[in-house]
Formats: C-alpha cells, sequence, structure tokens
C-alpha cells in the first residue's frame, strides 16, 4: 500500500524552488565572470597562431607568389585556383588567384607549403558577407593587407 507523503503549502506552492532559480540567476547576474562583449565596439584577443582570412604578401606592390602551384596541390579542400603567366623578367606570377572560402577549412597547408611566404592566414575572423565566397587576387592584395 503507497503512503503519500503530504506535502507542506511551501511545496506545493514551489515556492522553495522558485526562491532557488532566483537565487541562482542572481548569483550568476551579479557575481559570474563576464562572458558576453559589447561588439563591434569590443573585440576578443586573438592567438597570433589563429587562421583567419587569406591575404597575399607583396613586396614593392608586387606578389610574392611565383605561382608555383604548391599551395593548390597541397591545399584538402582545393579551394585555392591560380593561372600563372610570365612577367617580362620571366619571373611567373598569378595572373588569376581566387580562393574558395566556402569550401576552406582554414587547415593553414597552403601558407606552411609556400618557398615564397606569399599566402597567409591573417587573425581576421569577421568575413561574413553575402556578396563574396571567392577572395580573388585584389581582394587578397589589397583588401586584406598584402604586406
Ligand atoms: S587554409 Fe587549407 S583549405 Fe584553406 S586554402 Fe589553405 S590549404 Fe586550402
Ligand atoms: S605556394 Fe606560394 S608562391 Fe606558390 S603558388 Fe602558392 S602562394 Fe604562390
Amino acid at each position: 500500500m503507497l503512503i503519500e507523503k503530504k506535502k507542506g503549502i511551501l511545496q506545493e506552492l514551489y515556492l522553495v524552488e522558485i526562491i532557488k532559480g532566483l537565487w541562482i540567476t542572481m548569483r550568476n547576474m551579479l557575481f559570474s565572470r563576464k562572458v558576453t562583449i559589447q561588439f563591434p565596439e569590443e573585440r576578443r584577443e586573438y592567438s597570433e597562431r589563429f587562421r583567419g582570412a587569406h591575404y597575399i604578401k607583396a613586396t614593392n606592390g608586387v606578389e610574392n607568389c611565383t605561382a608555383c602551384m604548391l599551395c593548390p596541390t597541397v591545399c584538402p579542400a582545393e579551394c585555392i585556383h591560380i593561372e600563372a603567366g610570365e612577367r617580362p623578367d620571366k619571373e611567373k606570377y598569378p595572373v588569376k588567384f581566387e580562393i574558395d572560402v566556402l569550401r576552406c577549412c582554414f587547415c593553414g597547408m597552403c601558407e606552411e607549403a609556400c618557398p615564397k611566404d606569399a599566402i597567409k592566414l591573417s587573425n581576421i575572423y569577421e568575413m561574413s558577407t553575402t556578396y563574396r565566397e571567392v577572395y580573388d587576387k585584389s581582394f587578397l592584395l589589397d583588401q586584406r593587407g598584402g604586406k
């Protein structure tokens, strides 16, 4: 035979539980470490090793890239597309250099493989856009510093 335990009036009204819940809310609100920030006025410090948006380095306005094709070869996502050309000084250069950032997994292998220190991943993490999914050469050179 089941013996029903008679609940007290406080338990019937859930008063104790409500007060406990309110206490947890107040404690977190007043004493916990702040985890949100007022972006974009406040920005988080990211590690120097953070791998964000790509850019191409240039020296005296000329891209360091010699279109050696190492980065598209190592890229596991196959998202780098380069068309090579030849400058009058016989140096190869990328006529077209595109990165499909929607496919990129930001592994950093292109940066590791580059013998000319040309392709880099910056610490820029604001990459959401409604108009651009492929970074072209001018964007990689100009918009991301190219220095
Ligand atoms: S970071 Fe990785 S996936 Fe992205 S372009 Fe470079 S090699 Fe390819
Ligand atoms: S590895 Fe470097 S030099 Fe070679 S194609 Fe890529 S960015 Fe250019």
